[in-house]
């Protein structure tokens, strides 16, 4: 089969305007960036009649590191509603530089299950992350400015919290020291990449401008010298950095490989943050389109728990059914195979380590949604190994589906498609997070150890419990829980795969997200800016003679 930049760079798009008007949307309504891409006014957003589609979350068992096509089924079922006649649109994150030019390359799906124009939306789409870097470092630079001319505020230099952001794999900023040279207090500081900060965070889950304002102001950059919290309104920089993001907010539009209308925007870590798209873009969705089909990075221990207990539980969201994709390598893993052997066939295996794709499965319906499974086909797949996963499946009473959108294109999930449409159309969904609001803080994070991923208990450092304590005082204990913890494994260790019993889960420290609107607990070590790996895919990248580029895959 073609490479999945060969069937892109195959594809004919068409005028944005086509896809627009596929959505029910005006050409007025567009700002066009070029032909193939827009921005949704966000005037033409409130004219629209209220939210009335069904949603549709894609998540996966747990992944093995080169991801388990959630991007891919995402938009091979959207295709594939699209195809039924179900009017559907697509919601999926931004890609960031980071990994495009580090390893793991975009995020546009693969096969004949892409978004386009590939490069395009893979280096910049439409700038949002530009915009989200200039506004993060904004506030950033008024922080040290305020310092510098008086510090009027009365910030502790040595406790400047708020660090500054750019969207590249670049490890050297990890750690820095700013101020040298006579230009300000000398303090250590450092950068997360854009999607890790809490700017990205706020912004996605934001329901208007105003409320991204409000967020942004709760934002705590740092303590005074009596060591009181200090809030980005205090600050001032408010204003400016909605300024600088009012453009962003407006959600992008653009095409799948069949002609499906996707919005692609906003594109939070799914560690250090809740890993979906914007709230805006989703509510642009349901307010078009019958079906949306969207997706939560990493498994669903993680992925799917933060879509409904953060931002389902913040927007108001009450999603209608749940796709649980799984594969036959991944399970292949849980079973304990090496992953030098995954290509190996090996139906034991994959038997044992179905106890993966149960657990999830099970998780997923805790909040109310019911679920079908998705195997997404790879070329390797034996009779016997598939013929596994659906004895797994009748076995805990669940739908499951052979989709082969990747290598088919929307023809190859039609199955999916119509499986879900009558989840759907069934009603049974009755939706509700997974612990109410006023739970403790170290309650809820006992609660989702304990429920989803089936700790004995939670073992919580004795620094973190001091600040849960002070986030509880500071009227912040009715906040959600964001975990972040290794994808690979429902414990913190992601060497333990399958579905591993009789452990606890460590919590190293915890962190407050005021304006993103939630605590994150910290399980394990989180890289909040990576580095690029000793061959960057960079490398391989450029632009040829006519023009097009080259080596970004
Ligand atoms: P996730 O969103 O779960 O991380 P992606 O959908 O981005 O996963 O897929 C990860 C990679 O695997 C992509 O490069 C994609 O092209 C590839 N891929 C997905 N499904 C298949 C498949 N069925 N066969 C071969 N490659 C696939
Ligand atoms: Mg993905």
């Amino acid at each position: 089969m073609a490479s999945d930049a060969e069937i892109a760079r195959a594809a004919v798009l068409k005028p944005i305007e086509e896809i627009g008007a596929r959505a029910g949307l005006d050409a007025a309504a567009l700002y066009r960036y070029g032909p193939h891409k827009a921005k949704v006014a966000l005037d033409a957003v409130a004219a629209l009649p209220a939210r009335r589609g069904r949603l549709v979350l894609v998540t996966a068992i747990s992944p093995t590191p080169a991801g388990e096509g959630k991007t891919t089924t995402t938009i091979g079922l959207g295709d594939a509603l699209n195809l039924s006649g179900r009017r559907t649109v697509i919601c999926l994150r931004e890609p960031s530089l980071g990994p495009c030019f580090g390893l793991k390359g975009g995020a546009n799906g693969g096969g004949r299950a892409q978004v386009l124009p590939q490069d395009e939306i893979n280096l910049h789409l439409t700038g949002d992350f530009h915009a989200l870097t200039a506004a993060n470092n904004l506030l950033a630079a008024m922080i040290d400015n305020g310092i510098y001319w008086g510090n009027p505020l009365g910030i502790d230099p040595s406790r400047v919290t708020w660090r500054r952001a750019i969207d590249m794999n670049d490890r050297a900023l990890r750690e820095i020291v700013v101020g040298l040279g006579n230009n300000g207090a000398v303090r250590q500081d450092g950068f997360d990449l854009t999607v890790a900060s809490e700017t990205m965070a706020a912004f996605c889950l934001a329901s208007s401008l105003a409320d991204l304002e409000t967020r942004l102001g709760r934002m705590v950059v740092g303590q005074t010298f009596a060591r009181e919290d200090v809030q980005a309104s205090a600050v001032k920089a408010t204003g400016a950095m909605t300024a600088l993001l009012r453009d962003a907010f407006a959600p992008n539009l653009v095409q799948t490989l069949d002609g499906s209308p996707a919005l692609v925007h906003g594109g939070p870590f799914a560690n250090i943050a809740h890993g979906c798209n914007s709230v805006a873009a989703t509510d642009l969705g349901l307010r078009l389109a019958d079906y949306v089909v969207t997706e939560a990075g990493f498994g669903a221990d993680l992925g799917a728990e933060k879509f409904f207990d953060i931002k389902c539980r913040q927007a108001g969201l009450a999603p209608a059914a749940a796709v649980v994709v799984a594969t036959s390598r991944a399970l292949k893993m849980h079973g304990g195979v090496a992953k030098a052997d995954l290509g190996r066939a090996d139906p034991q295996a994959v038997r044992r380590g179905a106890a993966n794709l149960r657990r999830h499965v099970e998780n997923v319906q805790k909040f109310g949604v019911p679920v079908v499974v998705a195997i997404n086909h790879f070329t390797a797949d034996t009779e016997a190994e598939l013929a596994e996963i659906f004895a797994c499946c009748a076995d805990i009473g669940v739908g499951v589906h052979l989709c082969r959108h990747w290598a088919e294109g929307a023809p190859g999930a039609l199955d999916l498609a119509e499986a879900v449409a009558a989840l759907v159309e069934g009603g049974t969904a009755r939706f509700a997070p997974l612990y109410p609001d006023p739970l403790p803080l170290d309650a809820k994070i006992e609660r989702i150890a304990r429920d989803i991923y089936r700790a004995d208990g939670v073992v919580i450092a004795p620094a973190a419990a001091k600040k849960l304590a002070r986030y509880e005082a500071g009227g912040y204990g009715h906040l959600p829980v964001c975990m972040a913890k290794t994808p690979y494994s429902f414990t913190a260790d992601p060497a333990r795969v399958g579905a591993p019993e009789g452990f606890t889960l460590p919590v190293r420290d915890v962190r407050l997200s005021a304006g993103a609107g939630f605590v994150v607990a910290l399980c394990g070590d989180v890289v909040t800016l990576p580095g690029l790996p000793r061959r960057p895919a960079a490398e391989s990248i450029g632009v040829d003679a006519a023009g097009v580029i080259q080596g970004l895959f």
